[in-house]
């Protein structure tokens, strides 16, 4: 691949280490680079790479912003049908509690709604097609520093801290609910657990 000197280069999945390590390689020869791998949160492509082979892709080789520049995650998940989906407020009894709790916590649940029951528009699913809800890392020195000297948990929050950087999935998700474009449920399965929203961002402790 490297000797047709392409300018962009698309490695489809990383799954072992001689696809990272041939990833990072192209990288440091000064190609872009374009690769997905399967990870439950983006910050954790590190621990992820590193896994694979810790002494070809260790953290002091990866955690490198001119190697990785940024890393973005995402989630599908299906939108209401706006004909047909429920006010909450009609359907608290159905949510379990520790959810309801949680959900209060990130606002005002005037606008959100649960799936119905189907209708001619959405052809009985309660569902209008699906969104992605994203997460977008733009890397920076103090980030690859704070994941190697504290970790992917303390750099994470860090890095969400500072202005300018993207909101969780999660978080990203919760304005869906909020809006009433999204169940609570299908967030909380498909994106991730809801939890309280001062716990999620850190500002518990
Ligand atoms: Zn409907």
């Amino acid at each position: 691949m490297l000797r047709m000197d392409p300018d962009i280069i698309l490695i489809g999945e990383i799954r072992q280490a001689a696809e990272g390590v041939s990833a990072i390689q192209a990288a440091m020869t000064g190609h872009f680079v374009w690769t997905t791998a399967h990870v439950n949160d983006p910050y954790e492509v590190f621990s992820r790479l590193e896994v694979m082979d810790p002494a070809l892709l260790p953290r002091a080789l990866t955690c490198n912003h001119t190697l990785i520049g940024a890393i973005t995650s995402q989630r599908v998940v299906p939108m209401l049908c706006p004909n047909c989906s429920q006010p909450l407020a009609k359907h608290q009894d159905e949510i379990p509690g520790f959810m309801l709790r949680a959900l209060k916590s990130w606002g005002d649940l005037s606008q959100v709604h649960v799936r119905g029951d189907g209708c001619d528009t959405c052809e009985g699913d309660a569902i209008v097609g699906k969104q992605a809800v994203a997460e977008i890392v733009m890397t920076s020195e103090d980030l690859m520093e704070d994941v190697l000297k504290h970790g992917v948990v303390k750099a994470r929050r860090n890095h969400r801290r500072k202005p300018g950087s993207d909101k969780s999935m999660l978080a990203n998700a919760m304005d869906l609910v909020l809006a009433g474009k999204l169940d609570p449920v299908d967030a909380h399965r498909g994106v991730d657990k809801i939890e309280f929203k001062d716990k999620h961002q850190g500002d518990a402790e």
